[in-house]
């Protein structure tokens, strides 16, 4: 039987995506050819392609002017492209550092320009989205990370700006409803809600290109492949066919509207339990705690550990343990895990504290 499958990234995908991903392995589209021994450039695969960039446009409700593309790097290269693409010569740009990964993207635009960290939750070990702080109107962008994948925090609300918007959704994207028009760039690695490793999906408006008055290398530049459609070079073709078909899951299912409904009742059934159950303890600050990532810690380490982690092993949950810089556990609810899978978790926590 397959396991509950919590990890944290890359991380469950939906089942019939991974049966039809692998009969592709072996025939693609009826071919009798493997979808990875074929050009890239043949029909079936540009077709791959251009059904993938418009189910993203058509799941996030896009209005036009917007580019999608499948870029290679994982999300970490954006952290360097975004300040190549949209940090003007001598410019200045702003970041919310919320966790590890938001401090990496800061990390790497320092060496562009002028960077103003206008929030900083690490005085907490990130358990919380800073409030109230101002971005300044001459800053080139705004960075913020909108799910905290290791800290298990996420934006509920996004700051109205007076420049430009970049938001790193690699843990949250596809999960829940936004008004992603709010947004100028918008980066995700395809592996959380999307499909294996190996590629990223970059969301782009277009007129905000080319106007830093910097040299960007080739390869590095999104207009590059913005003119030729995410196949400038050889793009990650099984990463996207399978990024696609979980698209296609998303859409055939209802949409953005139908997970988001399952995600909240995952995450309020799981905090509910961590909440009620005196051996658990949440982690993040309730009001900014994260539906995908949910950090919680048993209060009593020593009398209830190596239980615990048996009933979890014998219970086929997989992937809970939390992250190093975090400790205790962390249940990755991922679009893919059913509620069921949920469900067995709770089973479990109520278990442990019927034996205690
Ligand atoms: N941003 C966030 C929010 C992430 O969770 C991760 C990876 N877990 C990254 C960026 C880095 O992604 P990649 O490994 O694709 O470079």
């Amino acid at each position: 039987m397959k396991k509950h499958n919590f990890s944290a990234g890359p991380c469950i995908l939906p089942e019939s995506v991974l049966k039809q991903a692998s009969e592709a392995i072996l025939n693609f589209d009826d071919l009798n050819l493997s979808l990875i021994e074929i050009s890239h450039r043949s029909k079936n695969v540009v077709a791959v392609m251009d059904e993938a960039m418009a189910l993203v446009k058509e799941l996030m409700g896009l209005p036009e002017g917007y580019s999608v593309l499948f870029l290679q790097g994982g999300a970490s290269l954006e952290f360097l492209m975004v300040p190549y693409n949209l940090m003007k010569e001598g410019g200045k740009a702003a970041y919310l550092e919320t966790g590890t990964w938001a401090k990496k993207a800061r990390q790497e635009a320092e060496a562009f320009g002028d960077v103003t960290v206008v929030g900083n939750s690490s005085d907490k070990n990130f358990s919380y989205i800073p409030k109230g702080y101002e971005v300044p109107a001459d800053a080139d962008y705004f960075h913020s990370t909108s799910n905290n994948t290791i800290y298990g925090t996420q934006m509920k609300s996004f700051p109205k700006v007076n420049c430009l918007n970049v938001c790193d959704m690699s843990s949250d994207i596809f999960s829940r409803n936004l008004d992603f028009s709010q947004f100028d760039l918008i980066y995700a690695g395809a592996q959380k809600n999307m499909g294996p490793a190996g590629t990223t999906l970059v969301v782009v408006k277009d007129e905000i290109l080319g106007k830093t008055g910097r040299k960007i290398p080739t390869m590095l530049d999104y207009n590059t492949h913005i003119a030729k459609e995410s196949m400038f070079n050889t793009p990650p073709v099984f990463a996207i066919y399978t990024s696609m078909l979980t698209l296609r899951w998303l859409k055939e299912n209802g949409g953005i509207d139908w997970i988001e409904n399952i995600n909240n009742q995952k995450a309020e059934l799981l905090y509910g339990e961590i909440d009620r159950n005196p051996l658990f303890a949440g982690t993040a600050a309730v009001e900014d705690r994260s539906y995908m990532n949910a950090c919680f810690l048993l209060n009593d380490e020593s009398a209830h550990k190596e239980s615990f982690d048996n009933m979890l092993k014998e219970g086929g949950i997989n992937g809970l343990n939390g992250h190093r810089s975090v400790g205790g556990y962390r249940a990755s609810m991922y679009n893919a895990l059913p509620l069921s899978s949920v469900e067995a978790l709770l089973e479990i926590m109520r278990e442990l504290e019927r034996k205690a």
